[in-house]
């Protein structure tokens, strides 16, 4: 099935949603997406995403289903399983989880009892909302403790992480952040869940691509679970993955079906397949490598323009900018970043004393533009374009030569070789 026909009738069938399509698509090719969360899936990732598996109901597991007819979807998932566990030299792996959230959800109510206590990263120091905020299940089900960063070093805090481990003795401890820019330890981590009899879950989302590259030390031999979504650095479908020991495999499928979800997105398991053989390849491995170096050469930028990063700098794909010492808040820069065509999200830093809706700084990635193409003197050119924002939000001239500079970096790197629908 070619994407020309789908996308000549989906055009001729209702324009209105192909029109909002090609909008977005618009806007993906004519923005610089600094979103650290976000990527570009290659056409062939999108193809499957597209495929006819969608309309194939799978509940159960390759080989065990309520339905019949799945010969080729337990096909695709087995591959799926397969590479995946290659990847990331694991024993199990799950890819039904259809969101992190979900995937994070499945362990906890594989190793935890309602009101029982697990300790989390705090969200306000880089956590995430699965890992126990109280607005989320698993800080409405469980008793949360949480550990942050240093006030000086705004590195994890492990004394922190230590003392409240031994004070409340949580049954699983989950490791990994949303919002950090550095490497984190996870046998440290190991350690402190050992002292108390814990469970550990590593939840690297983010890192999930610079940890299958080795650009970033892997979670898998000293967890016990590991949580990832496949949409972030390691840039295939939305969606995610839980790879465990070999013991904790069944209750893991339990959790996620029949526990938590019904039937799985086939197609979105196809995706998977094909973006985890991307990941297996060289070219993956120079990705990642890349990233790292592109938001380096950001941060260096940025900071050379008198913006504080938290924590001084960046180990992996992301930085948090501090607008403290400019008193500006992180909507006022991210909405006039946005008017220039910079897209990127508000977010919250550590000991801020501003709401989540306003924040005192934005988080900035790399992992979308380097798959775009950009290189060292792209990253340099747009720190300093972000520079002459923040050093001037009031001034309209200013922002429309930004916007002109941005126009010419996308025309310089164009989004045709993901062949977006529209294009097709
Ligand atoms: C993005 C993220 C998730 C959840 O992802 P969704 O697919 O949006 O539910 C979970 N954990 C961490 C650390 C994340 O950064």
């Amino acid at each position: 099935m070619s994407g020309k026909s789908s996308n000549v009738l989906l055009k001729n069938s209702d324009p209105e949603v192909f029109d909002i399509i090609r909008k977005e698509n618009e806007r993906q090719e004519n923005t610089l997406i600094l979103i650290a969360s976000e990527n570009y899936v290659s056409q062939p990732v999108l193809e499957a995403s597209g495929c006819t598996m969608t309309n194939k109901y799978a509940e159960g597991y390759p080989g065990k289903r309520y339905y019949n007819g799945c010969q080729w979807v337990d096909a695709v998932e087995t591959v799926a399983i397969d590479r995946i566990k290659q990847l990331f030299k694991a024993d199990v792996a799950n890819v039904q989880p259809h969101s992190g959230t979900q995937a994070n959800m499945a362990v906890l109510l594989s190793t935890l009892s309602p009101g029982d206590c697990f300790m989390g990263m705090n969200l306000s120091h880089g956590g995430h909302l699965s890992h126990g905020s109280p607005v989320n299940i698993s800080g409405i089900y469980y008793k949360v403790v949480s550990y942050g960063v240093t006030k000086d070093t705004n590195r994890i805090d492990f004394d922190e992480a230590w003392k409240n481990a031994k004070e409340h003795k949580p049954k699983l401890i989950i490791c990994g952040a949303s919002a950090y820019p550095r490497t984190i330890d996870f046998a440290k981590f190991r350690e402190i869940a050992d002292s108390v009899g814990a469970v550990l879950l590593a939840d690297i989302a983010h890192i999930a691509g610079l940890v299958a590259t080795g650009d970033h030390p892997s979670p898998v031999p000293v967890s016990d679970y590991v949580t990832f979504t496949t949409h972030k650095t390691l840039r295939g479908p939305r969606g995610a993955v839980i790879l465990s020991k070999l013991d904790h495999e069944k209750a893991v499928n339990k959790f996620i079906f029949p526990g938590i979800q019904g039937g799985p997105l086939m197609h979105t398991v196809a995706a998977k397949a094909v973006a985890f053989k991307e990941a297996l390849s060289p070219g993956f491995s120079a990705y990642s490598k890349r990233v790292i170096a592109n938001a380096q050469t950001l941060a260096e930028t940025l900071q050379s323009r008198g913006l504080a990063l938290v924590s001084g700098g960046t180990d992996n794909h992301l930085m948090l900018v501090d607008l403290r010492n400019k008193n500006l808040t992180g909507r006022d820069v991210a909405n006039r970043l946005d008017a220039a065509g910079i897209t990127c999200n508000k977010n919250g830093v550590p000991f801020d004393d501003k709401s989540p809706m306003v924040t005192s700084g934005i988080r900035l990635g790399s992992p979308a533009l380097t798959t775009r193409g950009l290189g060292a003197d792209d990253f340099t050119r747009i720190g300093n374009l972000i520079g002459d924002i923040i050093d001037n939000m009031n001034d309209d001239a200013v922002l429309a030569r930004v916007q002109g500079a941005v126009a010419e970096i996308c025309a310089a790197y164009p989004t045709a070789f993901l062949r977006l629908p529209e294009r097709v």
